[in-house]
């Protein structure tokens, strides 16, 4: 499905392809309608679309999957969920219902976005169909989004979608419901007759909701569901129809390998879930007018992520850090928009105990060259390297003894965690016992998130009720100098510019 002229694999190599793989060397292109908002996304999509457009897409709905999964690991209510990704639905994934559609243009426009919201939903399949944990995450995020976008749906378009399904279920007969009619009151919480509702008959595994919570009549491995309950019984066939599909593409992505455009774009999708790293561009994290010089680092490092926080407190501490730290550190201190002459003024200042020579020969090189200012490649030049994302400093090498790199909601001990995070002010009971549950579950991204959204809360609140800020300036921190720049605006009362 991707167009020709961005083809980069070699001719021979596609030659020598065997018949197996016939399916990925000649698609046949097809144009799909799209006369429904609603997908199952049963069909794979065959018409061509630009490299470009293919990773560019899948980057937004990882964004939407990205915030809807941080909602659940937050236990945000349905409607705090609610209001925090419909403006991200709106931003990244729009998807507007027929009723919309006044004329051809707008048709078309909604061509697009049907058109982007299933190609979306292919490409992501295929990059987290790799691994169960992947799977697993996928569908249950995926899941939420189409029972969000069911639920919002405009009723007389959902009964067409659900029609156009051709779903398994057999109507109970009107002599069965009377048969049952006393049963069916009774196992069906809230209803006040039997014949109030329409009924379906399907097999029980189909509603697992409904039977755990014991709202359900069953008779012979049959669960009997009344016509209110259809959203428990669709959201069950998509997720079983999604799992059992993510089997298959992971059975057929050994194939894949063959094909270097897409294969580097999938890998780095699938790394980046959870914490959507390509979201950030760089400069984004420099607050224009903010006074960042080497001597406004010190009250600067209260609006610090713990990461970089822990790496000012041990240069304070030992006016000295290891490789590693000072890269990590020198690279966020660019980003927040430290100039090279300040950043070796406060490296130099802050290396008490070294005389100039031994500053000169050891240290300023390698900050001149993480700027960009000597070394590296041509493309370096000029612009060095940039800030390290969550990602990377989670993912990266863990420090060693008497290394002060990584992230501490990763790299330390829970009870040295809970040490920093006391030293920086954090006690509130309820949010070290969240951390510490967090990092358990390895959502070290999310705790950290949970103390930036403590430590500002009366700040979030007033941009909230004043309207200065939206649900989308305010969606998961996955970088540093993210977590800075909105904490100093936060704390100054600024709208955020670019974001
Ligand atoms: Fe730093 Fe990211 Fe870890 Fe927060 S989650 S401490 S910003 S690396």
């Amino acid at each position: 499905m991707i167009r020709q002229d961005f083809q980069r694999i070699d001719p021979k190599r596609r030659a020598v392809l065997d018949h197996k793989k016939k399916q990925f060397a000649a698609p046949s292109f097809k144009q799909q309608d799209y006369p429904y908002r609603l997908n199952f996304y049963d069909v794979p999509p065959t018409a061509e679309i630009t490299l470009e457009e293919f990773e560019q897409w899948a980057i937004d709905r990882l964004k939407v999957l990205a915030e809807i999964e941080a909602c659940s690991y937050r236990n945000k209510s349905t409607q705090e969920t609610e209001a925090h990704i419909t403006p991200l639905l709106k931003k990244f994934l729009p998807l507007a219902s027929n009723s919309s559609a006044t004329s051809g243009v707008v048709s078309q426009q909604l061509r697009n976005e049907r058109q982007k919201d299933h190609y979306s939903h292919f490409i992501l399949r295929l990059a987290f169909s790799a691994t169960e944990d992947l799977r697993r995450r996928f569908v249950r995020a995926e899941t939420m989004l189409f029972r969000f976008r069911f639920q919002k749906d405009d009723s007389k378009e959902r009964r067409n979608f659900i029609e156009s399904l051709n779903l398994d279920w057999e109507p109970v007969s009107e002599e069965e419901r009377l048969e049952y009619s006393e049963e069916l009151l009774h196992s069906t919480p809230g209803l006040r007759r039997a014949d109030e509702e329409s009924w379906f008959k399907v097999d029980w595994e189909r509603v697992p909701e409904l039977v755990e919570r014991r709202a359900i009549f069953m008779r012979k491995g049959k669960a009997y569901v009344p016509q209110r309950e259809q959203l428990s019984m669709i959201i069950a066939d998509f997720t079983a129809r999604l799992e059992k599909a993510m089997e298959l593409t992971s059975r057929a992505l050994p194939r894949l390998d063959e094909d270097d455009r897409l294969t580097p774009i999938l890998n780095h999708l699938s790394k980046n879930f959870g914490s959507a790293e390509s979201v950030y561009t760089e400069g984004e994290g420099v607050v224009d007018g903010a006074p960042i010089t080497a001597a406004s680092i010190d009250p600067l490092s209260q609006h610090f992520p713990l990461c970089m926080r822990s790496l000012h407190m041990t240069l304070r501490k030992s006016n000295h850090l290891k490789h590693f730290g000072r890269l990590q550190y020198t690279l966020f201190l660019k980003g927040i928009g430290l100039n090279l002459d300040e950043c070796i003024l406060f490296w130099r200042q802050s290396f008490k105990g070294y005389s100039d020579d031994e500053f000169n020969s050891k240290y300023k090189y390698n900050i001149r060259h993480t700027y960009g200012d000597v070394g590296g490649d041509s493309n370096r030049r000029g612009r060095g390297y940039p800030p390290y994302s969550c990602q990377k400093i989670l993912m990266d090498s863990a420090p060693g003894t008497g290394q002060t790199h990584g992230c501490p909601y990763r790299h330390f001990s829970v009870d040295n965690l809970t040490a920093l995070l006391q030293s920086t002010g954090v006690h509130d009971k309820d949010v070290l016992r969240g951390v510490q549950e967090d990092v358990e579950k390895q959502r070290f991204h999310i705790a950290c998130n949970r103390v930036f959204e403590w430590a500002h809360k009366a700040e979030i609140k007033r941009v909230k009720e004043d309207g200065s800020w939206n649900q989308t300036d305010l969606d998961t921190i996955v970088h540093p100098n993210t977590y800075f720049k909105r904490s100093y605006l936060l704390k100054h009362a600024e709208k955020p510019s670019s974001e």
